[in-house]
């Protein structure tokens, strides 16, 4: 493991099997509490994540990417640039590109872990909801819109990139069009149906819920397994089975995905990867299942910026 943090982008790194995972610091937001624990109390929530006095919490924006031996995978792309002020003023974010590499902190972050947007050929979006996808275009020096990875396939469920068309009342604020359609309209989607291989190692599985064709990434190399959970389990706050986002359209589904996968994860020891929580980028559960404990596995050290 190991931790770069000059420009205060950090990027942390560390090896799964054959693989290296660098967990990018793409910068940052803030949500409603409320809204993030759904039906949980404030005064609950409020001792695991303090809001602040317009009572949003802080989020990371983590993305992840991934050396392996057949591809650079980057799974989910942040907020982007395209967005305006009164929009980032509402959602506290702040994801400014600070050594000029490129039109966010995201490819600060991807030339920080010695690489840059170029090399990427694979981009995982785990959902398209514009802090998940906003990465995946953006403005250019004169306002055009841009694909962000111009070599990059990018991989998303057929079901999600269908629902994030239906542009009903409910959904359509988090389903903002120039950060897919531009994509699509360069022929760079490959839409998936269920579970499916990426490369090998690398696997989208469905965990329905959050959005209904959310998906979260499965990486396995020499015999260690990791998941990118994505908005399964955003936060280590959320690892309780109730803790459940109020943004999620299919609560009860959210409960049932849950249930199985940390259910699994916790049997065969894998590392979980948090997008969203604002201090821990990866652990994993111990315990009885009566008392699981969650051991976080961010390395200390370097969370100054
Ligand atoms: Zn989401």
């Amino acid at each position: 493991m190991g931790d770069a943090s000059t420009d205060g982008v950090r990027v942390r790194t560390r090896t799964l099997g054959d693989f290296r995972l660098h967990a990018l610091d793409a910068g940052s937001q803030k949500l409603d509490g409320g809204a993030m624990f759904g039906v949980v109390p404030k005064p609950l929530w409020q001792k695991r994540i303090p809001a602040d006095e317009r009572n949003r919490i802080p989020l990371a924006l983590r993305c992840l990417l991934v050396e392996t031996r057949d591809a650079l995978i980057l799974i989910d792309t942040g907020v982007g640039n395209k967005e305006n002020e009164r929009f980032r003023e509402i959602y506290g974010i702040e994801n400014a590109s600070r050594s000029g590499h490129g039109p966010t902190q995201l490819e600060d972050a991807i030339v920080k872990a010695g690489h840059s947007p170029d090399d990427v050929d694979i981009v995982i979006d785990t959902h398209l909801h514009f802090d998940h996808a906003g990465g995946n275009t953006h403005f250019d020096a004169e306002g055009h819109v841009k694909v962000s990875f111009p070599r990059a396939k990018y991989i998303v469920q057929q079901g999600e990139r269908d629902f994030a068309h239906l542009r009903n009342e409910r959904i359509s604020a988090s389903y903002l069009p120039h950060n897919f359609d531009p994509v699509e309209a360069a022929g760079q989607y490959r839409f998936v149906h269920g579970d499916s291989v990426v490369v090998p190692g690398v696997k989208v599985v469905p965990t329905p819920g959050h959005t209904p064709y959310h998906q979260s990434v499965v990486l396995e190399s020499a015999g260690r397994t990791a998941c990118y959970l994505a908005d399964l389990v955003p936060t280590t706050a959320h690892l309780p089975l109730p803790w459940i986002m109020g943004y999620d359209v299919e609560p009860l589904v959210t409960l049932e995905t849950k249930r199985g996968l940390l259910a699994r994860a916790k049997r065969e020891e894998w590392l979980l990867i948090f997008e969203h929580d604002p201090e821990m980028a990866w652990g994993h559960i111990e315990g009885d299942d009566a008392r699981p404990v969650f051991v976080d596995e961010t390395s200390p050290g370097e969370d100054v910026p």
